[in-house]
């Protein structure tokens, strides 16, 4: 399958590091011309420039906006009032014990996880529908479905996502605009990598092998035993924007090493 997404300009927020980033590369690598987001200009400067080194030829844009924010979600309109691509990336995630866990902290979690990709979808969708043509991917986790104990007010913007694709994909029925979840199991991400960072060095573990022995005891049910790369979640991500994937709407595609444990 060749996968060819030229003349078409992909929006993927949060992607100066970890999967957004290999998202990017991969949106590049098949032709689209991609938009890549961070909230700092250097960050996102860097990222262009790891784009255009993982693909000569690459067609990329950068835009520094703090997607979060109805200002940042403003921002990117000006400057790309369109797209037939939304991969709705942007995620925070980290441990916190619910009774310390402040209502602060629960709106932060909302306004990044969830609300960001409910304004993008807003603003984008009706641009899609007129063109007969779309894909829209929000990025949620096994832990949708598997709600950590230690991540509460995590798993629940992540079931959020997987609801709200759904009901989107409904809402747009028969348009030609699809949209969906892609739930990654753990993954070796810039992010996850900063969460292992002090272990692997006090043990003397390599990342990979720091990122093995946490999925072995954090999700023993992985049927990978390990973690999985970001380019293997990019490439599911690709696949969900692609034009092969046209009867794919509504679904929540897992690319989790088999860690939800159900048929
Ligand atoms: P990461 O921390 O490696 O990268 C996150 C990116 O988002 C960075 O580029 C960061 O600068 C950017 N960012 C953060 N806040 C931002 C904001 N307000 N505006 C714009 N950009 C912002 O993250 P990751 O591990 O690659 O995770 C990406 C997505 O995948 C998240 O939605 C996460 O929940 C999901 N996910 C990750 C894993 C995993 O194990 N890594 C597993 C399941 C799901």
């Amino acid at each position: 399958m060749l996968i060819d997404l030229s003349g078409k300009t992909a929006i993927v927020s949060g992607s100066t590091a970890g999967i957004g980033l290999a998202i990017a590369k991969g949106l590049a690598a098949s032709g689209a011309h991609v938009v890549v987001n961070g909230r700092h200009r250097e960050a996102v400067d860097r990222a262009v420039a790891a784009v255009k080194a993982a693909v000569p030829d690459a067609k990329v844009t950068g835009l520094a906006a703090d997607l979060s924010t109805e200002a940042g979600a403003t921002d990117l309109v000006h400057a790309h009032p369109a797209c037939d691509i939304l991969v709705n990336n942007l995620g925070i995630y980290g441990p916190q014990d619910f009774f310390e866990t402040p209502d602060a902290e629960w709106r932060r979690y909302f306004e990044v996880n969830v609300l960001s990709g409910v304004r993008l979808a807003r603003l984008y969708l009706p641009g899609m529908e007129k063109n007969g043509w779309g894909r829209v991917v929000f990025i949620s986790s096994e832990s949708a479905f598997n709600i950590p104990a230690d991540m509460i007010h995590y798993g629940f913007t992540k079931t959020a996502a997987v609801s709200i694709a759904r009901g989107l994909a409904k809402r747009m029925a028969g348009t030609g605009v699809t949209v969906n979840s892609v739930l990654p199991g753990p993954t070796l991400s810039d992010g996850m990598a900063a969460m292992l960072e002090d272990e692997a060095k006090a043990s003397g573990k390599s990342l990979e092998d720091a990122a093995r022995d946490f999925v072995l005891a954090n999700r023993p049910s992985s049927v990978i035993r390990r973690a999985a790369s970001v380019e293997e979640v990019a490439n599911m991500v690709v696949y969900t924007c692609s034009d092969q994937a046209s009867a794919t709407s509504g679904a929540a595609l897992r690319v989790d090493g088999g860690v939800i444990d159900s048929l």
